[in-house]
């Protein structure tokens, strides 16, 4: 089995009805959620994330949005676990996913391209760098 790392941003969260959607989603999807936690990022945490975006023009808003609230982070397992938990996440931007992916999370769920519901990693190698990034704690033998 395949591990992702899948992350309810705080958008979502802040949204009772919208966090349980989504938890049974990844249910319904048949991940086994080897872990989850509720974490709430400092912004030098959210910087540190988004190293990689330093200068795009919503970096900014970005780190500002990471770090405004509780998140709850998983880790899941299943065969092709990456692409499954991204396709189901869908594009990035709300009204791409809306027009192009209608059913996907990001398309119900998403509020703009920056507050749009999920994280989940995008390769195998990010998904160790990610599971690591949030639970430090856990380590794969
Ligand atoms: P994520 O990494 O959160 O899964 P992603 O891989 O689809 O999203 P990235 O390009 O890695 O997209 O961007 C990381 C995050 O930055 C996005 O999820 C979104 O919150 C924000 N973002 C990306 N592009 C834009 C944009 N054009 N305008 C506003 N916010 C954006
Ligand atoms: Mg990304």
């Amino acid at each position: 089995l395949q591990l992702t790392l899948a992350v309810i941003k705080p958008d979502a969260v802040a949204h009772p009805l919208i966090l349980e959607a989504l938890h049974q989603k990844i249910l319904e999807n048949k991940f086994i959620i080897v872990k989850s936690k509720e974490i709430v990022w400092q912004r030098q945490d959210s910087e540190r994330f988004y190293a990689e975006h330093k200068g795009r023009f919503f970096y900014q808003r970005l780190v500002e949005f990471m770090s405004s609230g509780p998140m709850q982070a998983y880790i899941l397992a299943r065969e092709e676990a990456v692409s499954q938990w991204r396709m189901m996440m869908g594009p990035t931007k709300v009204f791409r996913a809306r027009y192009v992916a209608p059913g996907t999370i990001r398309a119900r769920f998403g509020l703009t391209d920056t507050r749009n519901t999920t994280h989940g990693s995008d390769s195998e190698d990010s998904a160790r760098r990610e599971i690591a990034f949030f639970f430090p704690e856990f380590s794969v033998a």
